[in-house]
């Protein structure tokens, strides 16, 4: 993979660069600028060295959303930059021809382009035609065939900026755990983690799995999980993987009725849930092991959280965090939703590293490449 500083000439060259400018937006204005920010270095390198940026991103939602709330958020920290309100066609070029070396672009959200999302090479060609080269600098979306991400680049030289170059040597190394090493793999939807739990399995010495993951786990051991969440599929997958020693599944749970809040849940065994409760967080001795393991650990990883936080159900990925936070080892955390707990009680200190991929995260790790990525070759 080449990296921006492998660019020999930028002066006076349009580069167009794939950001992640997908920021929360409520009422036209921008709640969470934390991205914006880590798009920063690749765009000052480029126009540092006098090429002339053009920005191009999506946000999501409907496809109809405007980025200008987010142009109007960047503006404060790129003095004098441009918006265009599409992203091809004349009036780009025209935006594009009228930019002075070292000066910024932003062009309109992507998805409002039907192009973009069906990978149509026409779209492709129209974006490649604004700039001499092209910059990946947004590892979320590279496990996505889009055209901006796997279009473009069969169009023009292709390098990856920082961000993406960052995301790729952290995830490599938690490919490469030191020993002993620790995974936690939770949240919901089995069918999703499948492919990840195999791989990690091979490398980790210890895979816990929890969240909703982890009552199709429970259930497959004979114990009744009442009316928690289950998977319909892939019960003999599971059975399968149970014999695998390395795997540790929860020892006690936080169940409460449907729709309960925390403070109606309950601490309870595995054999004593209720036809009509839910497992909505693992319980005090799952978080105590975890903890232990945690502290020993050289290498951990992270994604999903253990239980239903959204509706208070957090003290169980509180004491992981918490755990993480007492290790010397090495730890990498991601996904959407894991982030938005990490968020919800500022941990973000605790972490070697946070990787903003989500998906892209999960199938890296997985597959060990991403379409985004060898696009650029
Ligand atoms: P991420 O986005 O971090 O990869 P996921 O999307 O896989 O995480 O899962 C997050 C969701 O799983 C959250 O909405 C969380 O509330 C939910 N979840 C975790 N544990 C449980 C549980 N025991 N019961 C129901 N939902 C759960
Ligand atoms: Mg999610």
């Amino acid at each position: 993979m080449r990296s921006v500083r492998d660019i020999k000439v930028l002066e006076g060259i349009p580069v167009l660069v794939r950001a992640s400018l997908n920021v929360p937006i409520k009422q036209g204005k921008v709640t969470n600028a934390f991205r914006l920010r880590s798009a920063l270095p690749t765009i000052e390198y480029l126009r540092s060295r006098h090429a002339k940026v053009i920005l191009m991103s999506h946000v999501s939602g409907t496809g109809a959303e405007s980025l200008e709330p987010v142009y109007h958020a960047m503006s404060s920290f790129i003095h004098g930059m441009k918006f265009c309100p599409v992203s091809v066609g004349r009036e780009a070029r025209e935006a594009v021809r009228a930019l002075s070396p070292g000066g910024v672009l932003m062009l309109e959200n992507l998805r409002r382009n039907a192009g973009e999302e069906k990978n149509d090479p026409g779209f492709a060609k129209e974006l490649a035609s604004l700039a001499d080269i092209y910059v990946q600098d947004s590892f979320d979306v590279c496990h996505r065939a889009h055209a901006s991400v796997v279009g473009v680049p069969a169009f023009l030289p292709s390098y990856a900026g920082f961000t993406v170059e960052k995301e790729v040597k952290e995830l490599a190394k938690a490919l490469k755990p030191k020993s002993p090493s620790l995974a936690i793999i939770a949240g919901a939807k089995f069918s999703t983690k499948e492919p990840l739990i195999r791989k990690l399995l091979k490398k980790y010495k210890t895979v816990m799995v929890g969240g909703a993951l982890a009552n199709d786990f429970i259930q497959a051991q004979g114990y009744s999980v009442g009316a928690s969440l289950v998977s319909k599929e892939g019960q003999d997958h599971i059975r399968e993987l149970l014999k695998n020693k390395r795997i540790m599944i929860p020892k006690d749970a936080v169940v409460g009725k449907k729709g309960a809040k925390r403070l109606e849940g309950r601490i309870t065994e595995l054999s004593d849930i209720r036809p009509d409760e839910m497992i909505l967080d693992v319980g005090p001795k799952t978080v105590k092991e975890l903890q232990e393991r945690a502290k020993k650990a050289k290498s951990i990883l992270w994604n999903g959280p253990l239980g239903l936080f959204e509706d208070g159900y957090i003290d169980g990925t509180r004491g992981l965090m918490r755990g993480i936070a007492h290790s010397r080892a090495w730890s990498i955390v991601g996904g959407g939703d894991t982030e938005a707990a990490i968020e919800e009680v500022n941990a973000h200190e605790h972490f070697s590293f946070i990787s903003t991929g989500g998906g892209a995260m999960l199938d890296f790790l997985a597959h060990g490449n991403l379409p985004g990525l060898q696009a650029l070759d």
